[in-house]
């Protein structure tokens, strides 16, 4: 019997040729510059921040270069398949403005180079895997896990290489004979790589982002096709679909870095160009006074449906990422606030290469708060109707009812040269306008933070005296702010702070305090914007409810 028999016995079905594929999925009509890059997730329903951060850049690279970004849904493990994990993966990237020029989703294939689902592409592997087993270059091994363990055993405590390799690759060794009759008698195996490489020699490549890299060449024979499924390894999987899908740039973590020499031994024994590689740096975090990878099971910020319930809106979010991807983009952008980041160019060069980018919540914070700062009233308005739509109904419910009165909300010191700063996301409004509404304010255990002034009966007074004799809805606020002064005056109080500071024995306080308890009176908080717009947005009726209130709590 020959490989070619044993092939057959594999693999009876498959009568394609590579060449039939490699003519099937032809090298794209591109321009040399042009970038082919993928996303390539698997989809377990967990979409990781540092995977998106590489889809940022698949995305970049493919934009700047008008190459193309796909989506390749990588669901060979079947183990770890979630029931609607694609939705996660495709719904992010479409609220990220990122939807891919090319892929499958819902049963809708886009793009000439799919099917862009793994699982889907088995006809594909076995017809490669089938063309190694003809040319002696991939064998059934039928070792079992207990094999596999001794083996691993007996390494580890002769200090040995761990692994396939050698002489430690049993089943390389089977005559064709002994391998058809193990499998005619129905015994499980896998598909094996038949490596050619020697582990004393050293292997040489460019990585985009780490420069020239010298590492030992593969010698292990791995695992391409795995028993349970017939579907290959990611290895495997990862040179048939980024050679047959014509990818040029690889964007991946790099955990795949020790891998390269598998890849590249992969490519070689087919005769294919590998791509290029951009292994993108692991994302950390601070903890405490010790910095350590961001960890999906002790960090929710590691998900990306953490950025989504928080509300953070999407520029801020990828803008954050940018800052960690080039270390020159804070700079760029900058210079360039109205340039979007698609027009900053990528630089695999520019990316840490010294093992991780370190994300810091507090800086995606400050990006937000200075995002946010600068959009129109109607754009806050929208960003958090959106999210209360999804995560709080009620609040959605009253900016729905109330369109206007929210827009002017937003619109308090907004749009001019230093604009308030004071929020994040768009999931911290309500904690800082629930004031403003009669429905919210209503219902709400208050807590007054007066300060200077807590006796309640000069609290009461200054607040009656005020609406009597010195509140006008009409006033602009100039004169409004003069009537607070000429009440401070009337109840004892400085009318300027200088004036309290050179004689305090002759006040009972200063304006300042004055203001500061008509703001509390009116929202039970010490720090609030505007307070003449928010005045302004209450009229007078609202403001004598608000006094009622206040007495009511006292
Ligand atoms: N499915 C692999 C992962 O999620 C993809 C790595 C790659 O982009 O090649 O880690």
């Amino acid at each position: 019997m020959t490989n070619k028999d044993l092939a057959n016995i594999i693999f009876p079905d498959i009568d394609k040729s590579i060449e039939y594929y490699e003519n099937l999925y032809p090298k794209r009509n591109l321009n040399e510059k042009c970038a082919v890059t993928r996303f390539a997730p698997s989809p377990t329903g967990f979409m990781h921040i540092g995977n998106f951060q590489s889809a940022v850049i698949d995305y970049v690279l493919a934009r700047n270069t008008n190459g193309v970004f796909y989506l390749r849904n990588e669901d060979t493990d079947s183990k770890r398949e979630i029931e609607g994990a694609m939705n996660v993966i495709f719904d992010t990237l479409k609220n990220y403005d990122m939807v891919p020029d090319e892929y499958e989703f819902n049963g809708k294939v886009v793009g000439n180079y799919g099917p862009y689902i793994q699982s889907e592409r088995k006809e594909i592997y076995h017809t490669f895997i089938k063309y190694l087993i003809e040319i002696g270059r991939a064998y059934p091994c039928f070792c079992t896990k207990e094999e596999l363990d001794e083996m691993r055993k007996v390494q580890e405590s002769s200090k040995r290489r761990i692994g396939y390799y050698g002489r430690y690759a049993v089943c390389r060794r089977l005559n064709i004979d002994e391998a058809i009759e193990k499998i005619k008698s129905g015994i499980p195996y896998v598909i094996r790589f038949k490596s050619e490489g020697d582990f004393d020699n050293k292997i040489h490549f460019e990585d985009e982002v780490r420069g020239r890299i010298s590492i030992p060449e593969n010698d292990q024979d791995i695992v391409i096709m795995k028993s349970s499924n017939k579907l290959p390894t990611y290895h495997f999987a990862h040179f048939v679909d980024d050679y047959l899908m014509r990818t040029t740039h690889v964007v991946r973590g790099e955990e795949w870095l020790p891998s390269v020499p598998i890849h590249l031994e992969l490519f070689k024994t087919f005769n294919a160009v590998p791509p290029k590689y951009i292994h993108t740096p692991l994302i950390l975090k601070k903890d405490g006074d010790t910095i350590r990878k961001i960890s999906k099971r002790k960090d929710p910020e590691a998900s990306m449906s953490y950025y989504k319930e928080k509300g953070y809106p999407k520029e801020a979010l990828i803008e954050s990422l940018m800052t960690i991807i080039n270390s020159n983009y804070e700079q760029w952008h900058t210079a360039n606030p109205e340039k979007s980041y698609l027009d900053f160019e990528f630089s695999a060069k520019k990316m840490s290469s010294t093992g991780g980018a370190l994300y810091d919540i507090e800086k995606l914070n400050n990006i937000s708060k200075n995002y946010i700062s600068k959009l129109k009233a109607i754009d806050v308005y929208n960003g958090v109707l959106e999210w209360s739509k999804e995560y709080d109904l009620e609040f959605y419910n009253i900016l729905s009812n109330n369109k206007d009165y929210s827009i002017s909300i937003f619109n308090i010191e907004r749009e001019q040269k230093k604009p308030r700063k004071d929020y994040a996301a768009f999931s911290e409004v309500k904690s800082l306008v629930w004031y403003m509404y009669d429905e919210l304010f209503d219902k709400e255990e208050k807590n007054y933070e007066f300060s200077n002034i807590t006796d309640k009966d000069e609290i009461l007074r200054i607040m009656k005296t005020y609406i009597e004799k010195y509140y006008d809805e009409a006033d602009e606020q100039q004169t409004w702010f003069e009537k607070i002064k000429d009440l401070s005056k009337e109840l004892g109080y400085a009318r300027e702070v200088k004036e309290y500071k050179a004689n305090p024995d002759n006040y009972k306080g200063h304006v300042g305090d004055i203001s500061m308890v008509i703001r509390v009176a009116l929202t039970t908080k010490a720090m609030t914007p505007n307070l003449y717009d928010i005045m302004k947005l209450f009229g007078r009726d609202r403001i004598l409810k608000r006094i009622e209130e206040l007495e009511k709590n006292f």
